[in-house]
C-alpha cells in the first residue's frame, strides 16, 4: 500500500479517470472506428497484444512521426515522451537515418550476406564500450536470449541469476520473480512457461551484495542478467559501490556478467557502461540503436569471444539456437550506422540531458507545492515522477509503489492535454529535438491533472 493510495481520495480519482476517459472518446472517433474495425482481424483489436494496456478506452492510431512529436488519423498533434519505449530515443525519422534507410532499401534489404556498415557498427560499438567483438540482431530480446545461451555453453552451469522485477525483453528466464519466502516463482502473467523458471533461475534483489553473494555460492550460475540501473519497474540507481561489487564477485565466482543497456543507453552514448567505466563480460543494446528500425547488438569481451570460439563449430553454427534469418541484414546496419554517426550522439545528449534535468524539476515543483507525497527520478535523458515518498532500493519495494488506477488517471489526463508518457510507468524520455517550451508544457499539465485530482 502506498502513501499516495492512503492519500488520493478514490472515489475523485475514479470520478477524473471516467471524465477522462469520456474526453478522450470525443477527440478520437477515427482511432475508435478503426480500433472497432481492427476487432474482426487482430485478436483484441491490436497487432501485438500489449497495446491494450495503454490508459484510454482504445489506442490512438498513428499517421505520421517527425522528431518529438506525432500526428494521430483524429489529426491531433502529440509531444512524445514515450518515443515508442526507448526505441525511438532519437526522436522519429531523424533525417541522417532516414536517408540512409531509403538508400538501402533502394539497394537491397536482406542477403545473408555481411555489408561494410557492418564492419563500420562493430568498430564504432567497440570504440564507445570497450568490448572488441560484436554480434547483431534484430531485437534486444533475442540478444539477451543469445547472451544466456552463450554463458551457459562456455561456463557448463545451468543457472541465470536476475533482479527482482527486472525486464530484458521476453526472455523465459528473465520471467520470473522472489515469492514471499524468498523462492524464486513465475513472475505474474508468465504465460506457457516452457518450465517453471525455478528450474533455470535465481532472484535475488537489485542493489543487495549479499543476496547476490549466497545466490553465486553455489558455483552453478552462468551468468548474471543486469541493468546497470533498473528501469523497468521504474529507475533504480545503484547505490555507491554496488556496480564495482557485483563486477568483483561475479569475477570471483567465474560467472559471466551481462549488462543489458537497452534502456540505460539513455545515460550517454556509451550507456552507464561509458558513464562508469563498467566492464562487463557481455553486453547487450537494442531499441534506439537503429531509429526504429530492428536492430540490436551484443559485445563479448577478449575473454569472452575466445571461449566462445573454443565451444563452437562452424559446420552447427547455423542450428546453435543463436541466430535468425533476418539478424544482421542490410538495412538494420545501414541505419545503425547512420543513428550511432549523427543522431546518438555526445551533442545529442547535451541536450537532452538538461531538458530531462527541467522536465524533473518542473514535475519536482509542483508535488513540493501541493505536498504530494511522491519524488522524481531521472537516469541521462530518462526522468520519472513515483507514488511513494523516497526512492526505492530494489524492484520489491517498487513493485510495491506500483499504483495501476493512478498511473491510468495520470496518463490519459496528459494524453488529452497532447503529452504522450511510457505506458506502465510514468516515465518520459526526451528526444533531441524536444524544446524547453515542450518541457514547460508538461509541467503545465501535470499539475493541472493533480490539481484536478485534489480538487484544488
Ligand atoms: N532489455 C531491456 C532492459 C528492456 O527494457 C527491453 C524492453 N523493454 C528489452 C531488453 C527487450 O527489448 P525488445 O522488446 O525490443 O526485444
Amino acid at each position: 500500500m502506498t502513501t499516495a493510495r492512503i492519500d488520493i481520495a478514490r472515489e475523485r480519482l475514479k470520478r477524473c479517470i471516467a471524465e477522462e476517459e469520456a474526453r478522450f472518446r470525443a477527440a478520437h472517433p477515427r482511432s475508435e472506428a478503426l480500433h472497432r474495425r481492427a476487432q474482426r482481424s487482430l485478436l483484441a483489436g491490436v497487432p501485438m497484444n500489449w497495446m491494450v494496456r495503454w490508459a484510454g478506452p482504445f489506442p490512438l492510431f498513428v499517421a505520421d512521426g517527425a522528431g518529438a512529436h506525432f500526428s494521430d488519423v483524429d489529426g491531433r498533434r502529440y509531444l512524445d515522451l514515450c518515443l515508442g519505449d526507448t526505441g525511438a530515443m532519437t526522436g522519429h525519422a531523424p533525417p541522417a537515418a532516414v536517408a540512409a534507410i531509403s538508400d538501402r532499401a533502394g539497394r537491397g534489404v536482406t542477403f545473408m550476406l555481411p555489408t561494410e556498415d557492418a564492419v563500420w557498427v562493430g568498430e564504432e560499438l567497440q570504440r564507445r564500450f570497450g568490448l572488441p567483438y560484436w554480434q547483431m540482431t534484430l531485437t534486444a530480446t533475442d540478444a539477451n536470449r543469445f547472451v544466456l545461451r552463450l554463458a551457459r555453453a562456455i561456463t557448463r552451469r545451468p543457472k541465470v541469476v536476475v533482479f527482482n522485477w527486472c525486464y530484458h525483453g521476453t526472455v523465459d528466464e528473465a520471467f520470473a520473480t522472489l515469492g514471499p519466502d524468498g523462492t524464486t516463482q513465475a513472475r505474474p502473467g508468465n504465460m506457457g512457461p516452457a518450465c517453471d523458471p525455478a528450474q533455470t533461475t535465481r532472484v535475488v534483489e537489485f542493489n543487495d551484495l549479499a543476496g547476490l553473494e549466497a545466490a553465486l555460492a553455489p558455483g552453478d550460475v552462468a551468468c548474471v542478467l543486469a541493468e546497470p540501473a533498473m528501469t523497468n519497474i521504474g529507475i533504480i540507481h545503484p547505490e555507491p559501490g554496488y556496480l564495482p561489487a557485483l563486477r568483483e564477485t561475479t569475477r570471483r565466482t567465474g560467472t559471466v556478467l551481462v549488462l543489458d543497456e537497452t534502456h540505460t543507453i539513455c545515460a550517454g552514448p556509451a550507456g552507464m557502461t561509458g558513464e562508469h567505466r563498467l566492464t562487463p563480460d557481455m553486453l547487450v543494446l537494442g531499441k534506439p540503436l537503429a531509429a526504429g528500425v530492428p536492430a540490436a547488438a551484443y559485445g563479448l569481451s577478449e575473454e569472452m569471444a575466445a571461449r566462445v570460439h573454443a565451444s563452437s563449430s562452424v559446420e552447427l553454427s547455423d542450428t546453435s539456437g543463436i541466430g535468425g534469418t533476418l539478424a544482421g541484414n542490410a538495412l538494420s546496419l545501414a541505419a545503425m550506422r547512420a543513428t550511432l554517426e549523427h543522431v546518438l550522439t555526445p551533442a545529442a545528449y547535451e541536450r537532452t540531458i538538461p531538458l530531462a534535468e527541467r522536465f524533473a524539476v518542473g514535475v519536482e515543483g509542483v508535488i513540493r507545492e501541493k505536498q504530494l507525497p511522491w519524488i522524481v527520478k531521472r537516469l541521462g535523458c530518462r526522468a520519472e515522477y513515483w507514488f511513494r515518498p523516497t526512492p526505492p532500493r530494489n524492484g520489491g519495494e517498487a513493485a510495491a509503489a506500483v499504483d495501476p488506477d493512478l498511473d491510468r488517471y495520470m496518463h490519459l489526463a496528459a494524453l488529452n492535454r497532447g503529452i504522450l508518457m511510457t505506458p506502465f510507468h510514468n516515465m518520459a524520455l526526451i528526444a533531441p529535438d524536444v524544446t524547453e517550451a515542450d518541457i514547460d508544457r508538461h509541467t503545465a499539465a501535470f499539475r493541472e491533472s493533480v490539481e484536478a485530482l485534489l480538487g484544488s
